[in-house]
Protein backbone atom coordinates (compact mmCIF):
# COMPACT_ATOMS: atom_id res chain seq x y z
CA UNK A 1 0.00 0.00 0.00
CA UNK A 2 2.46 2.41 0.98
CA UNK A 3 4.55 2.10 -2.28
CA UNK A 4 1.58 2.64 -4.34
CA UNK A 5 0.56 5.82 -2.38
CA UNK A 6 4.34 6.99 -2.45
CA UNK A 7 4.08 6.38 -6.58
CA UNK A 8 0.89 8.13 -6.61
CA UNK A 9 2.51 11.02 -4.63
CA UNK A 10 5.19 11.21 -7.04
CA UNK A 11 3.33 11.09 -10.04
CA UNK A 12 0.59 13.81 -9.28
CA UNK A 13 3.35 16.13 -8.06
CA UNK A 14 4.75 15.42 -11.23
CA UNK A 15 1.95 16.30 -13.32
CA UNK A 16 1.45 19.37 -11.12
CA UNK A 17 4.56 20.84 -12.17
CA UNK A 18 4.01 19.95 -15.44
CA UNK A 19 0.76 21.47 -15.74
CA UNK A 20 1.89 24.28 -14.46
CA UNK A 21 5.09 25.14 -16.67
CA UNK A 22 2.71 24.61 -19.37
CA UNK A 23 1.09 27.47 -19.47
CA UNK A 24 4.21 29.60 -17.76
CA UNK A 25 3.55 29.10 -14.19
CA UNK A 26 6.29 28.65 -11.77
CA UNK A 27 5.70 25.02 -10.31
CA UNK A 28 6.12 26.08 -6.96
CA UNK A 29 2.93 28.28 -7.08
CA UNK A 30 0.30 25.29 -6.91
CA UNK A 31 0.34 23.20 -3.83
CA UNK A 32 -2.00 19.86 -3.56
CA UNK A 33 -4.10 19.75 -0.50
CA UNK A 34 -4.35 16.06 -0.21
CA UNK A 35 -7.82 15.08 0.72
CA UNK A 36 -7.64 12.53 3.20
CA UNK A 37 -11.54 12.21 4.15
CA UNK A 38 -13.02 8.99 4.91
CA UNK A 39 -9.23 7.19 4.38
CA UNK A 40 -7.56 5.33 6.94
CA UNK A 41 -4.89 7.20 9.66
CA UNK A 42 -2.12 4.73 7.99
CA UNK A 43 -2.85 5.99 4.72
CA UNK A 44 -2.21 9.62 5.65
CA UNK A 45 0.57 8.62 8.17
CA UNK A 46 2.23 7.37 4.28
CA UNK A 47 2.00 10.55 2.54
CA UNK A 48 3.00 12.88 6.21
CA UNK A 49 6.29 10.83 5.88
CA UNK A 50 6.96 12.03 2.48
CA UNK A 51 7.16 14.87 3.69
CA UNK A 52 3.46 16.20 2.62
CA UNK A 53 1.26 18.69 5.30
CA UNK A 54 -1.10 20.28 4.09
CA UNK A 55 -4.62 17.96 4.07
CA UNK A 56 -8.19 18.50 3.61
CA UNK A 57 -11.22 17.06 5.35
CA UNK A 58 -14.85 17.92 4.58
CA UNK A 59 -16.48 16.35 8.05
CA UNK A 60 -15.79 18.21 11.30
CA UNK A 61 -17.31 14.94 13.12
CA UNK A 62 -14.29 13.16 11.33
CA UNK A 63 -11.61 15.53 11.33
CA UNK A 64 -12.31 15.76 15.41
CA UNK A 65 -11.33 12.45 15.58
CA UNK A 66 -8.38 12.26 13.33
CA UNK A 67 -6.40 15.18 13.08
CA UNK A 68 -5.51 14.88 16.48
CA UNK A 69 -3.80 11.20 15.81
CA UNK A 70 -1.85 12.78 13.64
CA UNK A 71 1.60 14.50 14.57
CA UNK A 72 1.51 18.61 15.56
CA UNK A 73 2.36 20.52 12.46
CA UNK A 74 0.10 19.89 9.79
CA UNK A 75 -2.01 22.57 7.35
CA UNK A 76 -5.55 20.96 7.79
CA UNK A 77 -8.12 22.71 5.46
CA UNK A 78 -12.26 21.99 5.86
CA UNK A 79 -13.15 21.60 2.25
CA UNK A 80 -16.95 20.43 3.24
CA UNK A 81 -20.81 22.34 3.77
CA UNK A 82 -19.84 23.78 7.38
CA UNK A 83 -23.17 23.69 10.06
CA UNK A 84 -23.20 27.16 11.65
CA UNK A 85 -23.00 24.46 15.33
CA UNK A 86 -20.36 23.00 13.96
CA UNK A 87 -18.53 26.75 13.58
CA UNK A 88 -16.95 25.86 17.37
CA UNK A 89 -15.31 22.81 16.48
CA UNK A 90 -14.21 24.10 12.73
CA UNK A 91 -12.46 26.58 14.82
CA UNK A 92 -10.61 24.25 17.03
CA UNK A 93 -9.32 21.92 14.49
CA UNK A 94 -8.82 23.40 11.14
CA UNK A 95 -5.96 26.05 9.85
CA UNK A 96 -7.75 26.95 7.05
CA UNK A 97 -11.67 27.02 5.95
CA UNK A 98 -12.20 27.03 2.36
CA UNK A 99 -16.20 26.48 2.24
CA UNK A 100 -17.48 29.56 3.66
CA UNK A 101 -20.77 30.69 1.68
CA UNK A 102 -22.55 32.96 3.87
CA UNK A 103 -22.85 35.61 6.24
CA UNK A 104 -24.06 33.44 9.34
CA UNK A 105 -21.02 31.35 8.99
CA UNK A 106 -19.08 34.33 9.00
CA UNK A 107 -20.32 35.44 11.84
CA UNK A 108 -19.75 32.61 13.79
CA UNK A 109 -16.84 31.50 13.12
CA UNK A 110 -15.69 35.67 14.32
CA UNK A 111 -17.75 35.08 17.17
CA UNK A 112 -15.83 31.62 18.28
CA UNK A 113 -12.82 32.83 17.06
CA UNK A 114 -12.81 35.50 19.65
CA UNK A 115 -13.67 33.33 22.21
CA UNK A 116 -10.95 31.38 21.13
CA UNK A 117 -8.67 34.55 20.84
CA UNK A 118 -7.79 33.13 17.21
CA UNK A 119 -7.54 34.41 14.26
CA UNK A 120 -8.26 32.06 11.01
CA UNK A 121 -7.44 32.02 7.55
CA UNK A 122 -10.65 31.50 4.98
CA UNK A 123 -11.76 31.28 1.57
CA UNK A 124 -14.72 32.11 0.32
CA UNK A 125 -16.98 29.20 -1.95
CA UNK A 126 -18.64 30.22 -5.23
CA UNK A 127 -21.21 28.23 -6.88
CA UNK A 128 -19.47 28.82 -10.20
CA UNK A 129 -21.92 26.04 -11.73
CA UNK A 130 -25.52 27.89 -9.97
CA UNK A 131 -26.45 24.53 -8.87
CA UNK A 132 -29.15 24.22 -6.42
CA UNK A 133 -27.50 21.13 -4.61
CA UNK A 134 -24.29 22.37 -4.58
CA UNK A 135 -22.90 25.04 -1.45
CA UNK A 136 -21.80 28.02 -1.92
CA UNK A 137 -22.28 32.04 -2.29
CA UNK A 138 -23.92 33.10 -5.87
CA UNK A 139 -21.01 34.47 -8.22
CA UNK A 140 -23.21 37.73 -8.12
CA UNK A 141 -23.36 37.46 -4.12
CA UNK A 142 -19.66 37.08 -3.53
CA UNK A 143 -18.98 41.21 -3.63
CA UNK A 144 -21.31 41.25 -1.23
CA UNK A 145 -20.39 38.73 1.08
CA UNK A 146 -17.03 39.85 0.72
CA UNK A 147 -17.77 43.20 1.99
CA UNK A 148 -19.48 42.22 5.06
CA UNK A 149 -16.44 39.45 5.86
CA UNK A 150 -13.67 41.97 5.86
CA UNK A 151 -15.36 43.98 9.24
CA UNK A 152 -14.54 40.68 10.79
CA UNK A 153 -11.19 41.23 11.84
CA UNK A 154 -10.60 37.70 13.18
CA UNK A 155 -11.25 36.37 9.50
CA UNK A 156 -8.72 36.96 6.67
CA UNK A 157 -9.92 36.12 3.36
CA UNK A 158 -7.08 34.19 1.14
CA UNK A 159 -9.12 33.73 -1.81
CA UNK A 160 -11.97 31.74 -3.59
CA UNK A 161 -12.95 27.78 -3.75
CA UNK A 162 -15.08 25.96 -6.17
CA UNK A 163 -16.15 22.59 -6.99
CA UNK A 164 -17.62 23.00 -10.65
CA UNK A 165 -20.41 20.67 -11.78
CA UNK A 166 -19.13 17.34 -12.76
CA UNK A 167 -18.41 16.23 -16.14
CA UNK A 168 -16.37 13.26 -17.31
CA UNK A 169 -14.70 15.37 -20.00
CA UNK A 170 -12.05 17.93 -17.70
CA UNK A 171 -12.29 20.48 -20.24
CA UNK A 172 -15.43 21.22 -19.82
CA UNK A 173 -14.90 21.96 -16.47
CA UNK A 174 -12.64 24.87 -18.03
CA UNK A 175 -15.13 27.52 -18.04
CA UNK A 176 -16.07 26.86 -14.41
CA UNK A 177 -12.19 27.30 -13.36
CA UNK A 178 -11.58 30.47 -15.91
CA UNK A 179 -14.94 32.37 -14.02
CA UNK A 180 -13.58 31.88 -10.40
CA UNK A 181 -10.21 33.11 -11.78
CA UNK A 182 -12.20 36.54 -13.16
CA UNK A 183 -14.42 36.64 -10.23
CA UNK A 184 -10.91 36.85 -7.95
CA UNK A 185 -9.38 39.44 -10.42
CA UNK A 186 -12.59 41.62 -10.41
CA UNK A 187 -13.09 41.59 -6.62
CA UNK A 188 -9.40 42.34 -6.45
CA UNK A 189 -9.91 45.35 -8.07
CA UNK A 190 -12.92 46.69 -6.81
CA UNK A 191 -12.87 45.61 -3.57
CA UNK A 192 -9.26 46.43 -2.51
CA UNK A 193 -8.18 43.08 -1.32
CA UNK A 194 -5.75 40.60 -2.27
CA UNK A 195 -6.70 37.07 -2.91
CA UNK A 196 -3.66 35.07 -3.98
CA UNK A 197 -5.51 31.69 -3.69
CA UNK A 198 -7.86 30.14 -5.84
CA UNK A 199 -9.00 26.40 -4.83
CA UNK A 200 -10.18 24.59 -7.71
CA UNK A 201 -9.61 21.24 -9.78
CA UNK A 202 -9.83 17.84 -8.11
CA UNK A 203 -8.36 14.39 -9.04
CA UNK A 204 -9.49 14.07 -12.81
CA UNK A 205 -9.27 17.64 -13.84
CA UNK A 206 -6.29 19.46 -11.72
CA UNK A 207 -4.63 19.82 -15.06
CA UNK A 208 -6.95 22.43 -16.41
CA UNK A 209 -7.74 24.08 -13.64
CA UNK A 210 -3.92 24.44 -13.09
CA UNK A 211 -3.88 25.88 -16.84
CA UNK A 212 -6.83 28.49 -15.37
CA UNK A 213 -5.13 29.60 -12.07
CA UNK A 214 -5.51 27.05 -9.80
CA UNK A 215 -3.02 27.36 -6.49
CA UNK A 216 -4.43 24.70 -4.58
CA UNK A 217 -5.92 21.77 -6.18
CA UNK A 218 -7.90 19.53 -3.81
CA UNK A 219 -6.50 15.68 -4.60
CA UNK A 220 -8.65 12.76 -2.67
CA UNK A 221 -9.08 9.39 -5.07
CA UNK A 222 -6.21 9.96 -7.18
CA UNK A 223 -4.18 9.57 -4.31
CA UNK A 224 -5.25 7.43 -1.81
CA UNK A 225 -7.42 5.34 -4.49
CA UNK A 226 -10.90 5.07 -3.82
CA UNK A 227 -12.72 6.04 -0.76
CA UNK A 228 -14.62 3.37 1.56
CA UNK A 229 -18.22 4.10 1.17
C1 LIG B 1 -13.79 14.81 -1.92
C2 LIG B 1 -13.46 16.18 -2.34
C3 LIG B 1 -12.35 16.41 -3.17
C4 LIG B 1 -11.47 15.31 -3.71
O1 LIG B 1 -12.13 14.60 -4.70
P1 LIG B 1 -11.34 13.51 -5.61
O2 LIG B 1 -12.16 13.41 -6.82
O3 LIG B 1 -11.31 12.26 -4.80
O4 LIG B 1 -9.99 14.04 -5.86
C5 LIG B 1 -12.07 17.71 -3.52
N1 LIG B 1 -12.81 18.75 -3.06
C6 LIG B 1 -13.87 18.56 -2.26
C7 LIG B 1 -14.65 19.74 -1.81
C8 LIG B 1 -14.23 17.27 -1.88
O5 LIG B 1 -15.29 17.12 -1.07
Amino acid sequence: MSDLLEKNYHSIQKQIALSAEKVGRDPGSVRMLAVSKKMEAEKIRVIWRLGHRLFGENRVQEAKVKIPEMPVGGEWHFIGGLQTNKAKDAVECFDVVESVDRLELATELQKRLELAGKKMRIMVEVNVGGEAAKHGCSPEGVGELLKSIQGNSRLEVIGLMAIPPFREDPEMARPFFSKLREIRDRLQETHEVHLPELSMGMSHDFPVAIAEGATIVRIGTALFGPRSA
